[in-house]
């Protein structure tokens, strides 16, 4: 549960940095709540039994849970009653309009069968890509597990010969929030002919391995945006639930193994050793709490919009900057595509990053012009070199600072540097600016824990150096139409030959625009450091004042006037859909900034 946490207390740096949630006065007095509306697919053969197990797990948190039981209509299993499933079950068609905060889709004794020769394939197919849409976080267990990589990402699982039956202990990979309080290792019930290894899940650039065991293969997967969740085992196994298979399949004749790590001293008559409850239930109240409760929108109808921020450079100029964005985006739990710019000025006679490289490439192009070179004398020559590495080190301290202030990984510190090396060798104007926000954005992808994307992989310019739209949109909504938290750096795409180009200076505005244009965001958020669009400049005319709402046209005019506040080419793609545009000052995020819109709002 959230923890609040009085302005300026020194701990909240070291909690946030092991993801403990916290969060302000003034949001806690603003949170609404509400319970937590969960769908259950029950796969399994005896229904009620796994109800009882799946449920227990839900329980153990303070939060308010609401569930539905789904089924599936294209068959219907032997073991529970018919008119038991009518009562309490529910089918893909009653709930297809629906939209839920977390969803549980069990394993099924089908995985000897070819996928497509499951029953009810098509059916979980449809089942699947609803989690997708209208759902925010979904765990699939065991054989759903490998249904759904197999149904999202193609991944086949590999058949085994001998059954995993047992008890395996599995090593944790990397500490995120589903393991929050678990040790370095943890045990899992397993029961299963089929697998999927570490190297081939980790050949998918979407999906993370949390957990592995050499033998059995991986236990826990995620999406990046850790939304969809791949389970190999059975968490939710009672203590008995291993010792009923295994006298199932013993009375069947199927001579099967002793289940491992089971029994105690493997002796069926000395009873079960229960090692995996404890971490059974702290990793389901993980998942609700960190996965769900603080992610999942208060109004489910807005699961399937996402909202589009680009943060200026002055929003992003120092860690304290980065700190008041991460403020700002963990203060709603929306779906955001975060756009960034290079880091701004921190102060007036600051340097903006963007004017560095431009600086930068005008001493490197000299430098790297032999001509030229031959003609300059030695002194001068090693004068230019002077003031290109001089420039080359006021940029690399900018990030540095950056990441050392917000105790960022080393692996950081060392992509920037690899970054900052290759600039090196490069003269391509466009390429050098463009690293003011790739970099940005990566320490901000990671400052986050969102996924990175880059620009040049889905903006892209035609011959004439206009965008083209059909493609761009097209590849936004491939790249980042799944995405619930990306960034993105702003400035730049590729041109018809896959060479990087930048926009106009300002031109991150442009970026956020034709993402949130081509996503048909639910509104494009343009973070500076102003309060919003004023009716004259700050600057010159003290009372000059902020403008609540106006319309696209209006802003037209404002900025082709040379108001700096927002780029003029990034209103066409907004205002052709109608979505609106709320410029908001990173430094004072609780004024409500200027709407914009078709109509001027009074
Ligand atoms: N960094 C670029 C510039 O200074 C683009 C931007 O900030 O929008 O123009």
């Amino acid at each position: 549960m959230p923890i609040i946490l009085p302005q300026g207390l020194p701990a909240k740096a070291v909690l946030e940095k092991e993801q403990i949630f916290t969060m302000s006065e003034q949001r806690a007095v603003h949170q609404d709540i509400r319970p937590l509306e969960i769908a259950i697919v029950n796969l399994m053969p005896n229904k009620e039994e796994t109800e009882i197990q799946l449920l227990r797990m839900l329980s153990n948190t303070p939060l308010q849970v609401r569930f539905d039981l789904i089924r599936t209509a294209s068959y219907l299993g032997k073991h529970t009653e018919q008119s038991y499933l009518e009562k309490f079950y529910k089918t893909y068609d009653d709930i297809k309009d629906k939209r839920y905060d977390a969803m549980i889709v069990t394993g099924a004794p089908v995985e000897k069968l070819a996928y497509e020769e499951v029953l009810y394939w098509q059916e979980l197919r449809q089942i699947l890509d609803f989690a997708r849409r209208n759902v925010y976080s979904t765990i699939f267990i065991c054989w759903a597990a490998q249904a759904a990589l197999y149904h999202y990402y193609g991944l086949d699982k590999t058949n085994l010969e001998e059954k995993i039956f047992g008890v395996y202990e599995y090593e944790i990979k990397k500490k995120r929030v589903l393991f929050k309080g678990f040790d370095d290792t943890f045990w899992v019930p397993q029961s299963r002919y089929s697998t999927l290894f570490r190297e081939d899940v980790e050949k998918i650039p979407d999906l993370e391995v949390w957990a592995d065991h050499p033998e059995t293969g991986v236990n826990v997967v995620t999406s990046k945006d850790n939304r969809l969740i791949f389970i190999s085992g059975h968490f939710e196994y009672e203590p008995e639930t291993l010792l009923r298979e295994y006298e199932r399949d013993l009375a069947k004749g199927l001579n099967p193994n002793l289940p491992v790590n089971y029994f105690k001293e493997d002796d069926p008559a000395k009873g079960v050793r229960v090692r995996w409850l404890a971490t059974a239930n702290l990793f389901y109240s993980n998942w609700l709490n960190y996965c769900v409760y603080q992610e999942t929108p208060y109004d489910l109808n807005l699961l399937s919009r996402k909202k589009v921020a680009k943060f200026g450079g002055t929003s992003l100029s120092s860690a304290q900057q980065f700190s008041k964005v991460k403020d700002i985006v963990f203060s709603a739990a929306d779906s955001r595509i975060i756009v960034v710019s290079a880091p701004g000025k921190r102060f007036e006679e600051d340097n903006k990053v963007t004017d560095l490289l431009i600086e930068f490439h005008r001493l490197q192009n000299i430098l790297l012009d032999e001509d030229l070179v031959e003609e300059m004398s030695e002194e001068k020559y090693e004068e230019y070199v002077f003031q290109r590495d001089s420039v080359f080190q006021v940029i690399a301290n900018r990030y540095h600072e950056i990441v050392s202030d917000l105790f960022l990984d080393f692996h950081v510190k060392q992509k920037i540097d690899d970054v900052m090396a290759s600039m090196l060798d490069e003269v391509d104007r466009d390429k050098i600016l463009s690293r003011g926000e790739y970099l940005n954005a990566l320490l901000m992808a990671e400052y986050l824990g969102y996924t990175f994307v880059d620009a040049k992989d889905f903006i892209f310019f035609d011959e004439n150096g206009e965008i083209d739209t059909l493609k761009t949109y097209e590849a936004i909504q491939a790249r980042l139409g799944d995405l619930s938290k990306a960034v993105v750096p702003g400035f730049y795409g590729s041109d018809h030959l896959g060479r990087i180009k930048t926009f106009a200076r300002g031109g991150s505005d442009i970026t956020g625009s034709i993402i949130a244009g081509a996503l048909n965001a639910e509104v494009y958020e343009n973070w500076t450091d102003v309060d919003g669009v004023m009716t004259a400049d700050p600057s010159i005319f003290q009372d000059a004042e902020k403008i609540n709402s106006m319309t696209y046209e209006e802003l037209m005019l404002m900025a082709q006037g040379g108001s700096q506040v927002y780029h003029p080419d990034a209103i066409s793609p907004l205002m052709e859909v109608g979505i609106p545009i709320i410029i908001k000052n990173t430094n004072n995020p609780l004024s409500d900034g200027t709407l914009v819109s078709k109509e001027r709002k009074v």
